[in-house]
C-alpha cells in the first residue's frame, strides 16, 4: 500500500465518521431527502425543447428490490412521483423561473405565480430537489403534507389537482396535449409495466390531453441495488464526496509542483499516479505547444497572457470557436486568482439544463459544490457541424462515451448526455473538454431527482 493509498483510506474512514455525525446534527432536511423515495427511483437526463423550453425527455431508473419487490412500497405511486419529476418537478427553465431562492428564515423555496419569481406563493418547496415540503402547511386550501411530491414515498398517493396547478403554472401542460411515450429498457414484469403505464395514463387524464401535441419520451429502466440502511448509504456517499474533494485538492497541489519541473515529475510517476495527472499535464503541455509554435488564426498564449479577465470572460460565450477555447484555457491557467473578478459579473448557478460556458468555467475554477447531479455523466452542447461520430471520437480523446441507445440531436437541450469512462473524474474531464474541443459550445450537469 503506497502512502497515497494509506492517505485515501484514512480520509475515507475519517470522513464516513464525520459525515455520520453531520447527518445527526443536520436533522430533518437531510433525513427527508435521503430516506424514502430517494432510494426507490432516480430520474435523470432531463431534456427540454431549445426553442419553447418545454420538457422533451427524461429517464427514470427504478431501483430493485425496493421499487416493486418490497411490500412496504407502492410501485404505482413511485411511478406517478417519478413521472411528475420527469415532466416538470426538476430543474427545467420554466420551473426554475417560478422558484424563489431559499428563504433562510423559513427554510422553504417558494414556488410563485409569475415567471419573474414574483406573485402569490402557490407551494413551498424543499431546499434540496424539486419536492413539495410536507411541513409547508396549508396553501390555497391544500395541505402540503398530503402531496404526492413530498420527498418520502407514501403508498397510495397519486398525482392530483395540486401538482397539476403547479405544473400548469410552469409549463401550461393542460393546453399542450402532451403525449408521453414510455420507452421500456431492460426487463420489466407485466405488473411493473402496469405501474408505469398507469402513471402515463393518469398524466394524460390529469392534463386533459388528446395526445396530439407535445411529445415527451419517458425512458424507464430498472437496476438491482442492495437494500442497505439509508444511514450507511448517506455516510458512504458523503465520505466518498469528501474523499474526492480532498484528492482533487491534493492533485491540484501535485500539478503545481509538476509545472515547476515537469520532466522530473513525469519520470517519477507510477502508472496509477500517471493516470491521475495525465489530463492536467497534457493540458499544460498542449498549451506550451500552442504558444511555442503558434497557429495561424490561433489566439496565442502570449496574446492572452496580458489580457484583462473581463476580456477573457467575454470571449467565453462568443461564437468564435478558437477564442472561447483559448480564453477558457487561459482562465484555467490563471486559476483561483481570477475568481474575485469573475464574481463581479455575477456568475449563475449551473444546476439548470443550459448553463453558460462562462458560468461553468467559473464553477470549475471555484470547485463544484455537492448537489443533485451525477458524477459520472454530463450533457453536451455542440456546434451544428458536429455529428454523432464526432461526439464518439471526442469521447475517446477526452475520457467519455456516448451510449448506443443515447439520443443525439439539436432538437433538444442538451444535445446529448455522455458517460465518463471508468476512473475518470467529472471536473477534470469538463476542464479538458472546454479547454480543447472547439465544437463544444458549453456543457451541463446531469441533474437528478429522486
Ligand atoms: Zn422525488
Amino acid at each position: 500500500m503506497s502512502n497515497f493509498d494509506r492517505f485515501g483510506v484514512v480520509v475515507l474512514l475519517g470522513s464516513i465518521a464525520l459525515s455520520s455525525a453531520a447527518k445527526v446534527s443536520l436533522g430533518d432536511v437531510i433525513m427527508d431527502e435521503d430516506v424514502g423515495a430517494n432510494a426507490i427511483a432516480t430520474t435523470t437526463k432531463f431534456e427540454e425543447n431549445p426553442d419553447t423550453l418545454i420538457p422533451f425527455a427524461a429517464t427514470t431508473t427504478f431501483h430493485e428490490p425496493l421499487w416493486s419487490k418490497n411490500q412496504r412500497n407502492d410501485p404505482t405511486s413511485v411511478a406517478h412521483h417519478e413521472l411528475l419529476h420527469a415532466i416538470g418537478f426538476a430543474s427545467y427553465h420554466n420551473m426554475l423561473d417560478h422558484l424563489q431562492p431559499v428563504n433562510p428564515a423559513t427554510g422553504f423555496r417558494n414556488f410563485v405565480r409569475n415567471a419573474d419569481r414574483t406573485g402569490a406563493t402557490l407551494a413551498k418547496f424543499t431546499v434540496q430537489g424539486k419536492h413539495i415540503d410536507p411541513k409547508g402547511g396549508v396553501i390555497n386550501g391544500f395541505d402540503q403534507n398530503t402531496s404526492l411530491m413530498v420527498p418520502d414515498s407514501i403508498p397510495g398517493r397519486q398525482m392530483g389537482l395540486f401538482e397539476k396547478s403547479i405544473l400548469d403554472t410552469a409549463f401550461d401542460w393542460s393546453h399542450k396535449n402532451i403525449s408521453i411515450t414510455p420507452k421500456f429498457v431492460g426487463p420489466f414484469t407485466a405488473t411493473e409495466m402496469g405501474s408505469v403505464n398507469n402513471a402515463v395514463n393518469a398524466a394524460h387524464t390529469l392534463f386533459n390531453s388528446n395526445k396530439s401535441g407535445s411529445k415527451f419520451t419517458w425512458t424507464v429502466t430498472v437496476d438491482q441495488v442492495p437494500e442497505p440502511s439509508s444511514f450507511f448509504v448517506f455516510g458512504a456517499c458523503s465520505g466518498i464526496a469528501v474523499l474526492s474533494r480532498l484528492l482533487a485538492a491534493r492533485k491540484a497541489r501535485a500539478s503545481i509542483s509538476t509545472r515547476g519541473n515537469s520532466s522530473v515529475g513525469l519520470s517519477n510517476m507510477t502508472g496509477r499516479k500517471l493516470d491521475r495527472r495525465v489530463p492536467l499535464l497534457a493540458a499544460f503541455l498542449a498549451w506550451g505547444a500552442i504558444s511555442a509554435w503558434g497557429d495561424p488564426g490561433e489566439v496565442s498564449r502570449d496574446d492572452l497572457a496580458g489580457r484583462p479577465v473581463s476580456e477573457l470572460l467575454a470571449a467565453l460565450d462568443s461564437k468564435t470557436k478558437h477564442a472561447r477555447v483559448a480564453a477558457t484555457s487561459e482562465l484555467f491557467r490563471r486559476g483561483r486568482v481570477v475568481l474575485p473578478e469573475l464574481r463581479l459579473s455575477n456568475p449563475q448557478d449551473i444546476e439548470n439544463l443550459h448553463p453558460k460556458r462562462s458560468d461553468v468555467v467559473y464553477h470549475l475554477i471555484a470547485g463544484f459544490e455537492p448537489g443533485n447531479y451525477l458524477k459520472d455523466s454530463f450533457g453536451l452542447y455542440v456546434e451544428r457541424n458536429a455529428d454523432r461520430q464526432e461526439i464518439i471520437k471526442m469521447g475517446r480523446r477526452r475520457g467519455f462515451f456516448l451510449e448506443e441507445r443515447e439520443d443525439f440531436g439539436f432538437n433538444h437541450n442538451p444535445n446529448c448526455y455522455v458517460k465518463l469512462q471508468p476512473g475518470k473524474e467529472l471536473e477534470a474531464v469538463l476542464r479538458d473538454v472546454l479547454s480543447h474541443e472547439r465544437n463544444v459550445i458549453t456543457v451541463s450537469l446531469n441533474l437528478f431527482e429522486n
